[in-house]
């Protein structure tokens, strides 16, 4: 840890400058199955274990600071429309942009993606980030909303489409073979992790949602603070049993840390232990690489593959009489002030899609510009023409100048657009 933050939270990882925990980490693409192309564009799962001496902390993010929904009931859809064509079994790009057109509050992620900063140049080149809104708690029972950031320490560092279309032709495996060969020379990636951190009161009045996956923070608001560092040094042994059988879920936490009301996150805690039951099993939280390395109390016995010691001959229910490990109040989370958010909503009630999404347009240099565009009219270029006008007119509610940029290289009048957008 390299800056103090005890006094936001009770977590003793977070108790002194100068404290080191172990830690694994596994990045992926989020739409290609395994062994697709590397250099895809598509977001980077950016997916953390740390082994605190009080329990892991998981933390699921991504390489992008937002996500494509803020609704988890639409989460099933968005990922349909990326994924197969259920006739052809083709990736489809019409299905994309009908999705995106027809549920604009992907504009700011999709903006994101489309941008330079979509097709990282190694996995060491990117940023990771929670995205979601998460808190801290401190032992006086007073809560902050926070957001972590992991800043490369090597320069952000991009492909272009037509630079990642060759290496793809040449090398599937390039980033991970990248990373591999980084940290078995010794040339450790590390990131700087930082902290946006919000008062609980804030989030009443904030002119954002503060729960709202498809925003960020403005830095002005919220200056980002340095935290700690992280390191990626040793290789795994074994890719099977430490990669592929990790299982992350955000439900992961030590005491002092917590989620918030972001519904994303909400799912994200019930169906990632869900999926992880389904894939691995339902010891899975005991194999090797999601054990926690510190003492493990739990009342949770037996099921398929219970490969270790089952817990010996231990008690197994709880209230017991014979010493069996007890909930600890000292470590109870304040209550949540936030009254109705448990309530289903509409999405798209009182939300507006497109500041955030041309705040980042305008904040790109001329260069950048043109690759957004490039890159969006590219991927647009199949569609049929009636999908183009929509998303066409999405873009210029974020930035008159964006649509009319993307409507230009796609050989569209932006006339044809503005009259159609509300
Ligand atoms: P800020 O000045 O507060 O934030 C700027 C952030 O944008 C920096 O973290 C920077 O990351 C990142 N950034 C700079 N250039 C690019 C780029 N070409 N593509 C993507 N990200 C870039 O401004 P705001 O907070 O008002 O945000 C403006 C826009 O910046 C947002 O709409 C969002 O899309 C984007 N952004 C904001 C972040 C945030 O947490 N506020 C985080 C990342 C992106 P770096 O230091 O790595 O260059």
């Amino acid at each position: 840890m390299t800056g103090d933050i005890s006094r936001y939270t009770r977590a003793r990882l977070f108790s002194k400058v100068g404290n080191t925990c172990e830690m694994f980490g596994r990045f992926s693409t989020v739409a290609g199955e395994m062994g697709t192309a590397d250099t895809a564009r598509d977001p980077r799962g950016f997916a953390l274990k740390f082994y605190t001496e009080e329990g892991n902390w998981d933390l699921v993010g991504n390489n992008t600071p937002v996500f494509f929904v803020r609704d988890p009931l639409k989460f099933s859809d968005f990922i349909h429309s990326q994924k197969r064509d259920p006739a052809t079994g083709l990736r489809d790009n019409t299905m994309q942009w009908d999705f995106w057109s027809l549920s604009p509050e992907p504009l700011h992620q999709v903006t994101t993606l489309f941008s330079d900063r979509g097709i990282p140049a190694t996995l060491r080149n990117m940023n990771g980030y929670s995205s979601h809104t998460y808190s801290l708690w401190n032992n006086a029972g007073e809560r902050y909303w926070v957001k972590w950031h992991f800043k490369t320490m090597h320069g952000i560092k991009t492909l272009t489409n037509e630079e990642a279309a060759k290496i793809a032709g040449e090398d599937l495996d390039y980033h991970r073979r990248d990373l591999h060969a980084a940290i078995g020379h010794g040339d450790f990636p590390k990131w700087k992790v930082q902290l946006q951190i919000m008062p609980e009161k804030d989030a009443e009045t904030y002119r954002i949602h503060p729960f709202d996956l498809t925003k960020v923070w403005p830095h002005r608001d919220y200056p980002p603070i340095d935290v700690a560092i992280m390191e990626l040094n040793r290789n795994p042994q074994n890719y099977f049993s430490e990669v592929e059988q990790a299982a992350f879920e955000p439900g992961n936490m030590p005491p002092g840390m917590s989620a918030s009301p972001d519904k994303m996150l909400q799912a994200r805690l019930l169906s990632y232990p869900d999926a992880h039951r389904y894939r691995i099993g339902i010891n899975y939280a005991a194999l090797p690489v999601n054990k926690p390395h510190c003492p493990v109390n739990t009342y949770h016995r037996d099921g398929q593959t219970r490969f270790d010691g089952n817990s010996g001959g231990t008690v197994n229910y709880q209230p017991n009489s014979f010493d069996g490990p007890l909930d600890d109040p000292r470590v109870k989370e304040p209550p949540l002030k936030i009254n109705g958010d448990a309530d289903r909503y509409n999405h798209r009630d009182g939300n507006e899609d497109y500041s955030q999404a041309g705040d980042l347009y305008r904040l790109m240099d001329a260069d950048q510009q043109s690759q957004l565009v490039g890159n969006l009219a590219g991927a647009l270029k199949t569609v049929p023409r009636f999908i183009q006008l929509r998303q066409i007119g999405h873009f210029y509610k974020a930035d008159p100048r964006y649509g009319s940029q993307v409507a230009a290289r796609l050989g569209i009048k932006i006339d044809e657009v503005i009259g159609k957008v509300a």
